[in-house]
């Protein structure tokens, strides 16, 4: 075919549904008097007003409206000649051909052959195939449509680059040479395979050309990519890098297959042109070959198979592979045998690690009372375990097995921290999180979620793993029971001090009825007995008063050391009595502190008295003062009876005694002093070997 002689005297113009010129080749920009850029995406009617009244805006017109082609003789005005029209309405366009009329009895061979020439810079393919099906002529746009070339294509059979499930409509419509079934034109979509492995979905209006007998001789197509192409194409380089699939190609009885890029990769081998099939079956683990072997068979017998595989890399690395196995026959006629390998290791490792731990698993969550899931990133596959469909109150059927399922269960609120948890975990991270749920419509259960990432070779999120945890009733009990603590102090602290006094009180209303009648000796008994209790009232609401705070607090800056000496000599008698010897020690140049004197001193007897009744047998008290950062810190150290380990939480609370006569407030009373000096108190203390007080006390500054 030649070409370029022949198109040199053919216009070809293309309009689109609203008249603009998408494609124009020079010959028929010559014919109007324009260049092609001049027209280019301008409207023709717009272009040539003066058109308007001549044949050809009827029939134009009539073509594009009744999709049929139509051909007439125009009067060029601005070129000064007749020219033969053709127009061919395709799709929502309009292809136009223009011929001088000593051309207009070129057989309808040629006639399609104006197409060759423009089609070059049209981004549809065109394509003529013959009654027998094959290719006849190809546009170059099959190239970056389906990454063919053009000479690859000629002369091979439409149906090899088929899918499957479309070679029926295309074989009832391109071979039915008697015009039995098929109308002389339409449209169907198709999908081809584009050489790189990937399917592309095209719309192809087609026309039957006819010879001079009216016989259907050859086929013209138009086919557009409706596809969105780059995307599958970067979908499909995701997929392989994602999937780890190769694939391979051996014509039957040959002793050389063809293998993919990837497919050497996964072998760890460069690649090569070709791969002797001695060598293809060499890392294949000798217990698979039989196998493998058969799976061939297989796919040559039935068409299609598949199997599972191990293969050792020369470094010794164990591979596992899962290949699908077909069987094609290709246009030479020969059959061959093609084959999808992935690499499932990755997969296969996390499997057998799974089932090792899911023993373990399945009684630890029976005990814990919880449930586990297994989000696919990938895929977006999430399996839920029994336990989280009873703890979501949601039914498996209608369950999305999606993570947007899971979402929706998710109270909104806590939607947001959910997703952020969850990105930060892919990106590696322990997700660790409480949020709140929403079942049955209305109910508002609180979630404990721990999971951990699974990530492949390269570091991308494979699978999130974790469990989820029903805590709803643990934050209600915690809740409650704070709350009862709060209480608890202050219950405690007013029926203490009820109790506390009651019993005096009622001892001393008992007296007082008593002393009405009692003779002077006995009046006077029960006078000392009233006073006592008299007494242990005053000390209670002496030892309470301190703590509400007295209106006007003069904190002076005073010596330790010296309300220290003071307190001992008070307590000496008692000390002595008790067998107690006390030892002041107090290192040089103490700080003063700032503070309310009557208030330490109440604590330093608090401290020492307890101290000398912790030690019923006599013993010895240290109390030491020594420089500490930013003050002083004071030790009571005794070698008493001392606290235990249960016990030593609890002192400080109001009324805690041990002592059959003790009140419990000295300590609780002394933290509170303490307190209001920007001080602190530490109790450290051995059962048997005695207590040790220590008291911080920031400097007067
Ligand atoms: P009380 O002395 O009236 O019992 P406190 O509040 O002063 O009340 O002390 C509370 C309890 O703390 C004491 O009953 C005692 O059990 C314990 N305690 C305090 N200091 C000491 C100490 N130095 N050694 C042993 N136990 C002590
Ligand atoms: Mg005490």
């Amino acid at each position: 075919m030649n070409r370029v002689e022949h198109s040199a005297f053919i216009g070809v113009i293309i309009l689109d549904a609203g008249w603009h010129y998408t494609y124009i080749n020079e010959y028929a920009a010559k014919i109007l008097n324009r260049t092609p850029d001049e027209l280019l995406g301008k409207v023709a009617w717009a272009e040539f007003p003066a058109a308007i009244r001549y044949a050809c805006y009827d029939q134009l017109h009539k073509a594009f409206k009744n999709k049929v082609e139509v051909h007439f003789e125009e009067y060029i005005k601005s070129s000064n000649q007749w020219v033969r029209v053709s127009a061919y309405p395709f799709g929502g366009s309009l292809h136009i051909a223009l011929h001088k009329p000593d051309f207009a009895e070129i057989s309808s061979l040629l006639e399609s052959e104006y197409y060759l020439k423009y089609t070059e810079n049209f981004q549809d393919l065109i394509t003529v195939t013959s009654v027998d099906g094959k290719f006849r002529y190809l546009s170059p746009a099959i190239q970056p449509l389906l990454g063919y070339e053009v000479d690859e294509m000629v002369g091979t059979r439409i149906l090899t680059y088929c899918h499957s499930d479309d070679t029926e409509i295309l074989r009832s419509i391109l071979m039915d040479e008697n015009h039995a079934t098929a109308a002389d034109q339409g449209m169907i979509t198709c999908r081809f395979l584009h050489k790189k492995g990937w399917y592309v979905w095209f719309e192809k209006n087609y026309k039957w050309m006819l010879d001079e007998d009216g016989k259907r001789s050859q086929i013209l197509g138009i086919w557009r990519d409706i596809t969105e192409r780059k995307l599958v194409e970067e979908r499909f380089v995701q997929a392989q890098r994602l999937g780890q699939f190769g694939s391979f190609e051996r014509y039957l009885n040959d002793e050389y297959c063809i293998w993919s890029e990837e497919m050497y990769r996964i072998h760890g081998l460069d690649p090569l042109d070709s791969m002797a099939l001695s060598e293809a079956i060499k890392p294949i683990v000798s217990d698979d070959r039989d196998k493998v072997a058969l799976a061939f068979e297989t796919a040559i017998q039935v068409g299609i198979s598949e199997v599972e595989y191990r293969i050792v890399r020369n470094d010794g690395e164990v591979r596992h592979l899962k290949s699908q196995i077909e069987r094609v026959i290709r246009d030479n006629g020969r059959t061959a045998v093609r084959g999808l390998i992935h690499d499932i290791t990755t997969y296969k490792q996390i499997e057998t690690e799974l089932k090792r731990s899911k023993a373990n698993l399945e009684i630890a969550q029976e005990i814990a009372g919880l449930g586990h899931y297994d989000w696919d990133v990938i895929r977006n596959d999430l399996y839920w375990s029994d336990e989280l469909f009873v703890l979501f109150h949601m039914r498996r059927e209608y369950f999305g097995n999606t993570i947007e399922a899971f979402f929706n269960a998710v109270h909104p609120d806590d939607t947001v921290k959910v997703k952020e948890a969850i990105r930060d975990s892919l990106h590696g991270g322990l997700l660790d999180l409480v949020y709140r749920i929403i079942v049955n419509e209305t109910e508002v259960r609180m979630i404990h979620t721990m999971a951990k990432t699974t990530y492949d070779e390269w570091g991308r999120p494979l699978r999130l793993f974790g469990t989820m945890q029903d805590i709803t009733i643990q934050k209600q009990t915690e809740e409650l029971l704070r709350k009862t603590e709060k209480l608890n102090v202050a219950g405690q602290l007013a029926a203490g001090i009820a109790h506390e006094i009651r019993n005096p009180l009622t001892a001393l209303k008992g007296f007082a009825k008593l002393m009405c009648q009692a003779n002077e000796e006995s009046k006077l008994r029960y006078f000392q007995i009233m006073q006592e209790e008299f007494n242990r009232i005053e000390l209670i609401l002496g030892e309470l008063l301190i703590l509400a705070k007295p209106q006007v607090v003069a904190f002076k800056p005073h010596d330790t050391k010296a309300i220290l000496s003071e307190v001992i000599e008070l307590l000496n008698t008692e000390a002595i009595m008790s067998d107690v010897i006390i030892e002041l020690d107090c290192e040089p140049d103490l700080p003063l502190v700032k503070c309310e004197r009557n208030q330490l001193k109440q604590v330093f007897v608090n401290m020492i008295k307890n101290a000398i009744e912790a030690m019923p047998n006599g013993g010895g008290l240290d109390v030491s003062v020594k420089k500490a950062a930013g003050g002083v810190a004071l030790y009571f150290a005794d070698q008493g009876l001392g606290i235990s380990e249960e016990r030593l939480p609890r002192i400080g609370e109001p009324f805690y005694t041990t002592k059959e006569k003790g009140t419990g407030l000295g300590v609780m009373v002394s933290f509170a002093i303490i307190d209001e000096h920007q001080g602190h108190i530490e109790y450290q203390s051995k059962l048997g070997v005695g207590t040790t007080v220590l008291i911080q006390l920031p400097a007067f500054s």
